[in-house]
């Protein structure tokens, strides 16, 4: 390999014989990874094929956005890729948890119950459900909410989601990801099989997920499974990292119909949501996410096994098959946090000179220290670290628009550690 311009950046030769090491193991893990991402690459572009894309598809549309014919075919094309009837893709979701804030409330009424069957819920959502008190909460408006969580081992609690599937129980809430918590993100077939349990007891539940983090990952979605809606952002995976803002909800015509009607107003629904211009960046991105992707988890499996090998504890583990994209590396202490997330905003494009400091942050017990050099603000599938300053000491890693570009700021990171004598490197590991 030359590696002159990763000297020219930094990176010195233990580092770049330690990772030498790390990346001939990953042979294998790189070449499945790829057939996934080949795989969703020829989804994507038979989706695009079907539905006739071409370059009317990316006229912008003003005011109202009455028959915008770009905005509609997107529609289609994710609901192909999706395998659902229908699909809400617009720029007027601003995030991932407004996607899912109009998937509840637009499929729940006063009196239903709300059970999430994995347990706690993302943080965000807690005020949307009001978990937390919370102005304007699902709570606010009469809906129950109730919980089962996981069984010590991770497994589901069949008897106890059973018990808790009353008449009320309208919609189900099943989250993908661990996002921050330390349980197992959830493969699609897990995530079928809960579903399928679901809908035997009580068939009449809507079963949503919360998809975020887990678009592309696998070959299958959890759609393709039963699901009735999935929710996502598109400054995450499904954007490709071109999308600079936007959400998506796929599912049945019924459930998609429902949060049209919520974004909008009842009796507009779907008909209108002017595009404003955005339509090629959500075209391309998608074209572009499988391969965005592969890299993110390309990044995620490489930084696992290096400081796996370092003696650091990650979740999910260096050998272990991914769901998602996020990598935890439990680095026990707060000078190997902060010299973390310093590497990786060395290695950014965007905002490279900043120096990451550990901040309070609201909705936080403990300072927060966060890397991010992105190119839309937010945007966790360009590459980004951060963690809160507590026990165990452990950032959340994801994202990279490229691999290389993943690669060069875990390199970075063990650079920033090394130097400060934080890590030992021994070569032969
Ligand atoms: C990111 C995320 C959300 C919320 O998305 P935002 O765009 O940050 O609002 C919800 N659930 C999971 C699992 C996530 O990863």
């Amino acid at each position: 390999m030359d590696t002159t311009m990763y000297k020219n950046l930094g990176v010195c030769d233990e580092v770049l014989r330690f990772c030498g090491g790390v990346l001939e193991e990953l042979a294998p893990r790189f070449k499945k990874i790829d057939e996934t991402a080949e795989y969703n690459q020829l989804k994507v572009i038979s989706a695009m094929q079907k539905h006739r894309v071409n370059a009317a598809c990316f006229a912008a549309t003003t005011g109202y956005g009455y028959d915008d014919a770009g905005r509609d075919n997107l529609e289609r094309v994710y609901a192909s890729v999706f395998n659902t009837e229908a699909a809400l893709v617009r720029p007027q979701i601003t995030c991932g948890t407004h996607a899912l804030a109009i998937a509840l409330s637009a499929n729940l009424r006063p009196g239903d119950t709300l059970l999430s069957p994995v347990g706690k819920p993302y943080d965000t959502l807690e005020e949307v459900i009001g978990i937390r008190e919370s102005r304007c909460s699902l709570k606010e408006y009469g809906v129950n909410y109730k919980q089962v969580d996981l069984l010590p081992d991770g497994g589901f609690d069949y008897d106890g989601i059973k018990a808790a599937i009353d008449d009320t129980v309208k919609l189900v809430t099943i989250q993908r990801s661990k996002g921050y918590q330390t349980r197992p993100t959830l493969s699609v077939e897990r995530i079928g099989e809960l579903i399928s349990f679901i809908k035997s007891v009580k068939p009449d539940i809507v079963c949503m997920v919360d998809n975020c983090y887990g678009e592309f990952v696998e070959k299958i979605e959890p759609s393709d499974l039963g699901a009735d809606m999935i929710v996502g952002s598109l400054i995450k995976n499904p954007g490709g990292g071109l999308a600079p803002i936007g959400g998506y909800i796929c599912g049945t015509k019924e459930c998609v119909e429902n949060c049209a009607y919520r974004l909008s107003a009842p009796g507009l629904g779907q008909e209108v949501g002017a595009n404003l211009g955005i339509m090629p960046a959500f075209y391309q991105g998608l074209f572009m996410a499988p391969t965005v992707v592969s890299g993110a988890l390309k990044g995620a499996v490489f930084a696992g096994l290096c400081y796996e090998k370092l003696g650091f504890k990650c979740v999910p583990n260096g050998t272990e098959e991914r769901f998602d994209i996020i990598q935890a590396v439990e680095l026990g202490s707060k000078e190997r946090m902060i010299a973390f997330c310093r590497g990786i905003q060395a290695a950014a494009p965007v905002d490279s000179y900043v120096t990451p400091e550990p901040w309070p942050m609201p909705g936080y017990d403990s300072d927060v220290i966060m890397a991010a050099g992105a190119f839309v603000q937010g945007s966790s599938i360009e590459l980004s670290a951060d963690g809160p300053i507590k026990e165990p000491f452990a950032v959340y890693f994801q994202g990279g628009l490229t691999w290389y570009h993943a690669k060069l700021g875990i390199m970075m990171s063990l650079q920033k550690l090394y130097e400060q004598k934080l890590i030992q490197l021994t070569i032969d590991n």
